[in-house]
């Protein structure tokens, strides 16, 4: 599957080339905006991989659409900015913004910043995720756990007993202990 990556610039002509350079490459361009508004508006609609933001631009600047799009949005953002604006990226550290480009951008140093900021948002995508799944296995032990109390209680079973029988419905009726264990709760005296 092809990266899909969005480009904020203001300048056509720098847009045209990163675009060419990108489509070049193996990536996919999937929408271009002029200023930070349309940014914002294109990262809702397309949901890219990765977001090419440039800091100056009219109407909302690179900055403030990159912590609108990171507040609401949580996509990895590339920065793109002049030499003069240095004084800028302190002001935009965010988690999002995963690398800076200076201009000019040229293949040399778009591909790799690329190539590492894609990584990276995969990463941390794997990370949050990961503590997710954790989220959930516990939410769905304490449930198996309640289930398994109320059974011991109603049926006069030991732990393991209750235990056995959560598992046995679950095989015999082919459902998840999840499962099972949310209709005991449900069905609870
Ligand atoms: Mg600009």
């Amino acid at each position: 599957m092809k990266k899909r990556i969005l480009i904020a610039e203001d300048e056509s002509i720098i847009r045209m080339d990163i675009k060419m350079m990108l489509e070049d490459n193996g990536y996919e361009v999937v929408g271009e905006a002029g200023d930070g508004d349309r940014a914002i508006e294109l990262a809702y609609e397309l949901r890219p991989d990765l977001i090419l933001m440039d800091i100056k631009m009219p109407k909302l600047d690179g900055l403030k659409a990159s912590r609108i799009i990171a507040n609401q949005l949580d996509l990895p953002m590339l920065i793109l900015t002049a030499y003069s604006q240095k004084e800028f990226i302190e002001k935009a550290q965010q988690d999002n913004i995963l690398g800076y480009l200076v201009k000019p951008i040229s293949e040399t140093n778009l591909l790799p910043a690329i190539e590492i900021a894609l990584h990276q948002a995969g990463k941390a995508k794997q990370l949050k995720e990961g503590v997710k799944n954790a989220e959930q296995q516990v939410e769905i032990r304490k449930l198996i756990e309640r289930s398994k109390g109320i059974l011991m209680q109603e049926e006069q079973l030991t732990e393991k007993e209750a235990f056995k029988k959560l598992r046995d419905i679950s095989m015999s009726r082919r459902m998840t202990m999840e499962s099972v264990a949310t209709e005991i709760l449900a069905n609870q005296k």
